[in-house]
């Protein structure tokens, strides 16, 4: 199919996620012929920087060659297999490295196909956990204000978005939310760890009152991604940890956005040295190939489950459950960040993203530039309405996909960027954001 093809077939049988169609008829979709490396290419002519790793998937650019050989190999080995009473090498290879890099701290690994059933697994195992324990009343949740863990029914209960959260809200049993420990809430003197610690004492509060029917604690670690790239010091996690504990109540870590190296370290997690009880991950787990979710938990959960008795046991399946071809993208991506010392490199590149934006900080519209390894963000000051999709536009039109929340623009590009790529985003970013001012006049 043409380009063109692909624009007006699309619109008549394709209804495309998070979007209100209509708006397609001003704002044609984009169609994507192919993929290079950081480049995602409509037709021969047009390409895009994909500086949001196509909704944070990507994380060795388009159509890496080592993953694509490892998929080949498995696809004439064996396509699916169901995991009810079978097994399968990538499925155990995956889940002993997982486990391996979690020193073992968390060394049981069930399996799914999209983020929210992650999270949805973590709050149901949590509960289950409770139930089997003697602990019955325990079945609500507590999430961060703003806080995003996916859109299914169950993973909207402890989504903090009023656009997602009112539309469902007859559907919904509603997580209570605590105050987000967001930097940016210093008070001239004040440190991000201030913040943090003060975020923490209203936590020790909610639990002082309610942990008798509180199950779990979840949060996104680092960075509240869907709240608009939300950073926070890691003392916050400590503090969880230790009130959580403290009060007989289950951390559920969801590092579907910030795992697998974003935030600089492998899981966000480390960079407070803790682990939590639950430990989500999607999107990259995968190199931003296949739809693969999983939940990580410790061995005192799968303990609690281990039974004679069925309804003792954890009562979930997905027909998809630790596919082949998912868990071997999975297993070359992590052979990629071995072989390559992709941590250690990130580094770097998490430099040239900084020296990149360093211009773009002296713009007198933005505030609250800040980094957390391959995640960039800054706000923009009192934007026009339509911001982010006038912005989104203007970035397009000089081949730099950015997808602004709000009025917060960020950067979480593929770990493949070079400098150079990373100083095109850098001046087509700040032209973009010139150009939207400028037409709306401010
Ligand atoms: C994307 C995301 C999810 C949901 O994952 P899906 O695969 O889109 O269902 C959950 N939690 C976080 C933090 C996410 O960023």
């Amino acid at each position: 199919m043409t380009p063109t093809d692909l624009l007006t077939r699309s619109l008549d049988a394709v209804w495309h996620p998070c979007t209100q169609m209509k708006q397609h008829e001003a704002f044609p979709l984009v169609p994507i012929t192919h993929g290079q490396g950081v480049w995602l290419m409509s037709g021969a002519e047009k390409r895009y920087l994909d500086a949001i790793s196509s909704w944070w998937v990507n994380l060795f650019g388009h159509c890496h060659p080592h993953i694509n050989q490892r998929l080949r190999e498995q696809l004439e080995r064996l396509e699916h297999v169901m995991l009810a009473g079978f097994t399968h090498e990538p499925v155990v290879r995956l889940s002993e490295e997982l486990g391996t890099l979690t020193g073992h701290a968390l060394g049981h690994v069930f399996y799914a196909s999209d983020g929210a059933s992650a999270t949805e697994i973590a709050l149901k195992m949590s509960m289950h956990f409770w139930r089997n324990s003697g602990l019955p009343q325990k079945t609500r949740f507590v999430s961060l204000a703003g806080s995003y863990h996916g859109e299914t029914v169950g993973a909207l209960a402890v989504t903090d978005i009023p656009l997602f959260r009112e539309a469902y809200a007859p559907l919904v049993r509603a997580a209570a939310t605590v105050t987000s420990p967001d930097a940016r809430q210093a008070q001239p003197g004040e440190s991000a760890r201030d913040v943090a610690l003060r975020a923490a004492a209203v936590l020790e509060a909610f639990l002082m009152e309610h942990h008798t029917e509180t199950a779990a604690l979840i949060v996104e670690p680092l960075v509240q991604c869907a709240a608009g790239m939300v950073m926070y010091d890691p003392i916050y996690l400590q503090r969880a940890r230790t009130l959580c504990d403290q009060y007989q109540v289950h951390l559920i870590a969801d590092e579907i956005a910030v795992g697998c190296g974003r935030t600089g370290s492998f899981f966000a997690c480390e960079q407070a040295a803790i682990w939590p009880d639950f430990l989500c991950l999607s999107k990259g787990i995968s190199g931003g190939y296949l739809p693969l979710s999983l939940v990580l938990t410790t061995d005192t959960v799968y303990q609690a489950f281990y039974d004679d008795a069925t309804v003792r046991g954890f009562l979930h399946s997905h027909s998809y459950t630790g596919n082949p071809l998912a868990c071997t993208a999975a297993l070359a991506t992590l052979e990629l960040f071995h072989t390559k010392q992709v941590i250690a490199r990130n580094q770097t590149r998490a430099q040239w993203l900084a020296e990149a934006a360093a211009p773009i900080a002296e713009h007198p519209a933005v505030s609250h530039l800040r980094q957390q390894g391959m995640i960039l963000a800054f706000d923009v000051k009192t934007p026009a309405p339509d911001f982010s999709r006038r912005m989104h536009q203007h970035a397009m039109e000089r081949g730099i996909l950015l997808r602004p929340i709000g009025n917060t623009v960020y950067w979480m590009p593929p770990y493949i960027i070079d400098e150079e790529q990373c100083q095109l985003l850098g001046t087509g970013t700040l032209a973009a954001l010139q150009a939207t001012l400028a037409e709306s006049g401010v």
